[in-house]
């Protein structure tokens, strides 16, 4: 029986939501590319995002930014020496996993160790390879130790594991008609000339491919702090206030899981929201009320959604606090948004960086050096940063539902109960039949909601209950059909998608009575 997670996926790819790149080609791993109903779900979950955050409010603006940033940018926030995850290899299948993520032995266990069957002699010839010594009987290994760190290999359970190593996250590629290959054989023929040893000849090579390298940015949020002074001076903006952002990040991510939850390409909402010193915590806590705000009304049930604190141990050494928004999704409760108090880590380390001041004056304010007004400091930083892409998942996973056949004789369906807002189409509008001038009018209807700014699809394929079915699976809230009797009293039908109730309503309130809905 399959399980909710492979009927989202399979509803994705047979009604045009979520499709594997490339999949002609067999598909890339952890990319994906938004059909013509995800595309509109997409753009209507961000949209939504806009407006409560920068729309609704006096105190945040939006930019948007460039992908490509100086590789400064990633050296002065850290992620070029920290944005890493630990990864090991399994020497028996070769299969590369996340460390932190990996299900641990007991340390120093030697316990036998049976593996599937058909890979126990490939295992031994493997280990016996790699300079392992151990013993076989049947699919049963003994008398090699598990590996140093205590792994067990996600994919064949062995536990013989190469070393931790770390990986950066971020992709690199080069900016400008540079050759990074040709530079690389130049600089190894050169060290090799030379008589350089390995350590020395790594250290060229990286230096050489960091020179011309630029990163895709794995976060939106830098450029939040790296144009602060400009947006600040620009809108003479006063503290409290936030920068907002939203678009693609690229993490270059081993272990990508649950379709469209971890991808390498995914887009993010981020606002860095300033304030004085010391009101971190204060805004912390103002800011986790907003965003569960926010989540709920998009649609997401209240039951599904939860805060879950960091401890100390997971905090950056820089940060104050942190939340996570976490959604119940089929496998377990998991990050759907971060919220958390970064101090001036950010401006601070820019300005280190860049050796330009990134300062605020607040003339009213009082210097607490000199007890004088007019105070220059370094504001601090609260961060909500959420998954777009993720949000699409959890607006997904949440609004699907499944109605077996009940006794009024209507039959069973799957209805995707997405909030109006973020429904792909708002109204379909469906002419009974092909003819006797039911066509012409619902195209008129069509253009009504067009001008009145709502997307309304005409949709005269197959037969109405056919046609029903179909909206029903993409979350339309509303059909409206038109009849023999719209011709001649000028009514249509709406039906309802949640209960299926259909009344008769006259054309002329049509774009209102949506309308009223959707801004509810
Ligand atoms: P995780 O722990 O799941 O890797 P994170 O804590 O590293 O996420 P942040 O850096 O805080 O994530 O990014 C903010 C938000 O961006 C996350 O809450 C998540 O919704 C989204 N996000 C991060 N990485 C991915 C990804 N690979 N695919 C889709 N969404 C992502």
């Amino acid at each position: 029986k399959p399980d909710l997670m492979d009927k989202i996926v399979s509803l994705c790819k047979r009604r045009g939501f979520v499709f594997q790149s490339s999949e002609i080609y067999g598909g890339l791993r952890s990319a994906y590319d938004y059909g013509p109903m995800g595309a509109e779900l997409k753009r209507n979950l961000m949209s939504e995002w806009w407006r409560f955050m920068v729309h609704s409010r006096e105190d945040v603006v939006g930019i948007d930014a460039s992908i490509i940033m100086r590789p400064e940018v990633w050296q002065s926030s850290g992620h070029l020496a920290n944005f890493s995850d630990p990864l090991v290899d399994c020497k028996v299948c070769g299969e590369r996993f996340r460390a932190d993520k990996a299900p641990r032995k007991a340390e120093g266990e030697d316990a036998p160790i049976t593996l599937d069957k058909s890979r126990a002699k490939a295992a031994q010839d493997k280990l016996t390879e790699a300079g392992v010594k151990l013993h076989r009987e049947g699919a049963t290994l003994t008398g090699a130790k598990a590996g140093a760190a205590g792994y067990v290999c996600p994919n064949c359970g062995s536990p013989f594991m190469s070393d931790e190593r770390r990986f950066n996250l971020m992709f690199r590629t080069s900016l400008g008609p540079v050759d990074p290959i040709g530079d690389v054989v130049d600089i190894v023929r050169k060290a090799m000339a030379e008589g350089a040893d390995d350590k020395a000849l790594r250290a060229r090579v990286e230096g050489a491919l960091a020179a011309s390298s630029v990163y895709l940015r794995p976060e939106t949020a830098q450029a939040m702090f790296v144009q602060f002074m400009n947006v600040q001076q620009s809108l003479s903006l006063k503290v409290p206030f936030g920068i907002a952002q939203m678009g693609k990040s690229f993490r270059n991510e081993v272990t990508a899981e649950h379709f469209i939850f971890r991808s390498c390409e995914f887009e993010q909402m981020e606002c860095e929201f300033f304030v004085p010193p010391g009101e971190g915590p204060k805004y912390l806590e103002y800011w986790m009320g907003e965003r569960m705000k926010w989540w709920k009304s998009i649609g997401i049930k209240e039951d599904s959604l939860r805060f879950r604190k960091h401890d100390d141990d997971e905090l950056a050494h820089y940060s104050d606090g942190c939340y996570d928004v976490e959604y119940k999704f089929p496998w377990g409760w998991d990050e759907l948004e971060g919220i958390a108090s970064r101090t001036d880590f950010d401006l601070k380390a820019h300005s280190a960086g860049s050796g330009k001041k990134l300062t605020y004056f607040d003339p009213e304010a009082v210097d607490p050096a000199t007890g004088k007004p007019g105070r220059h400091y370094v504001p601090h930083v609260v961060e909500p940063a959420a998954g777009a892409t993720r949000g699409v998942l959890a607006a997904l996973c949440d609004a699907y539902d499944e109605e077996p056949a009940d006794a009024e004789g209507k039959g069973a369906r799957t209805v995707l109960r997405l909030h109006p807002r973020l429904s792909p189409i708002k109204v379909g509008v469906l002419p009974l039949v092909k003819k006797d001038g039911m066509p012409e009018v619902a195209r008129k209807v069509v253009d009504a909601f067009f001008t009145a700014g709502v997307n309304a699809k005409y949709d005269e394929q197959h037969a109405i209950g056919r046609r029903y079915a179909r909206h029903d699976e993409v979350g339309t809230p509303y059909c409206l059909t038109v009849d023999t009797q719209t011709l001649q009293d000028d009514t249509v039908t709406i039906r309802y998608r949640d209960d299926r109730r259909q009344e008769r309503i006259k054309i002329a309130d049509a774009v209102d009575t949506v309308r009223k809905a959707l801004t509810e």
